[in-house]
């Protein structure tokens, strides 16, 4: 684990509790700058478990949001690097901040724009995740750039992405997750189930 020397401030924060970062994928969503839209603690778990980052391995974080899928990659595994694609401006502010606030300056790349046009000419990667933008011309321009055994993974909540993935996972193949969560929260005096909107998660080896 490389725990980087630049100026880091959660490492910082968190190292001044003495706890030191947890090693395993699934931080706090409360360590991340965003807007809220983020994937939540238990889905990017087991989304970086999908991933199954490798020393050195570089990803395509299509859709970054805050860019915590691509921060947990690059600190999951030594010299793993993210190219972050976001078409919201604002949100490249929050991915800035995290690539800093994480010390990652160094392997984390924000990039705005919308996929699939800005993926053209991009160094290929050995990873792709698709959080946001998915589409038949994304998958169908990916099938044609990347390489074999190329990982992607992607994640729908909508009902067209839903369908979407459903219909790649007949066409190409892989592995369909559908990962239905809910959390104890308050209800009246006493407690109750708050369900989350049921993730679909397609993986696939190109
Ligand atoms: N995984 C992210 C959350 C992704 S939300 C996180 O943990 O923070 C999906 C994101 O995809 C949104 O920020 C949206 O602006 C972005 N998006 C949607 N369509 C896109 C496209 N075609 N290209 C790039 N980004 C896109």
């Amino acid at each position: 684990f490389d725990l980087p020397e630049v100026d880091a401030p959660v490492l910082a924060a968190i190292d001044a509790r003495g706890q030191g970062l947890p090693q395993a994928s699934g931080l706090e969503d409360t360590l991340f700058a965003s807007d809220g839209q983020i994937t939540k603690r238990p889905i990017r778990a087991l989304t970086l478990s999908a991933l199954a980052p490798r020393r050195g391995a570089h990803l395509w974080d299509i859709g970054g949001g805050s860019g915590s899928v691509s921060v947990e990659w690059c600190l999951a595994a030594q010299g793993a690097t993210a190219t972050t694609f976001e078409a919201r401006a604002d949100r490249l502010e929050n991915i800035r901040r995290n690539r800093r606030d994480f010390g990652l300056e160094h392997r984390l790349t924000p990039v705005e724009g919308r996929a699939p046009d800005v993926l053209k000419n991009q160094p290929l990667p050995d990873c792709v995740f698709i959080g946001g933008g998915g589409s038949e011309a994304l998958l169908d321009y990916l099938w044609q750039i990347l390489p074999q055994g190329t990982r992607l993974v992607a994640n729908g909540v909508t009902l067209e992405t839903e369908t979407l993935l459903m219909q790649a996972h007949a066409r190409r193949g892989g592995h369909l997750l559908k990962v239905e969560i809910a959390e104890a929260g308050p209800l009246g005096t006493l407690r109750g189930w708050d369900r989350a909107r049921p993730v679909i998660q397609w993986s696939v080896t190109r």
